[in-house]
């Protein structure tokens, strides 16, 4: 008999208080938004030794040396986050209907437990 889990994760506000206590001795980190990890736009803050990455509802923490800076994951559950590379073709806004067949890759970092997993194809409007 299976009994629906209602998991709870912890949100983002909690994430955020977490971190600061555990990372920057209960002070909220300066977040700078707009920064770009792989294809993403995330706020960034870092101590000593680690990045870490605000993406919607959930912060990847990426080493800043070592073998680790390899494998980031994610603060909330632990999980190696996985990439994706998305096909994009390209829209041009000007010429609403001409695609020109141009296609570009965009890496997509995901936390496989704490976010679906990101369409494998998109488009990108210049
Ligand atoms: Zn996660």
């Amino acid at each position: 008999m299976a009994v629906e889990a209602t998991q709870t994760r912890p949100g983002i506000e909690e994430l955020l208080k977490r971190l600061a206590n555990e990372k920057f001795n209960g002070k909220s980190p300066e977040w700078r938004k707009g920064g770009k990890w792989c294809d993403v736009q995330v706020s960034v803050a870092g101590d000593d030794k680690n990045w870490y990455y605000q993406h919607g509802n959930v912060i990847y923490v990426q080493a800043k040396s070592g073998p680790e800076n390899q494998s980031p994951h994610c603060y909330g559950c632990g999980s190696k986050i996985e990439l994706v590379g998305q096909r994009c073709s390209v829209h041009y806004s000007n010429m609403p209907l001409s695609g020109g067949g141009e296609v570009r890759t965009k890496i997509i970092p995901y936390c496989p437990n704490c976010e679906s997993k990101p369409s494998e194809s998109g488009f990108i409007t210049e």
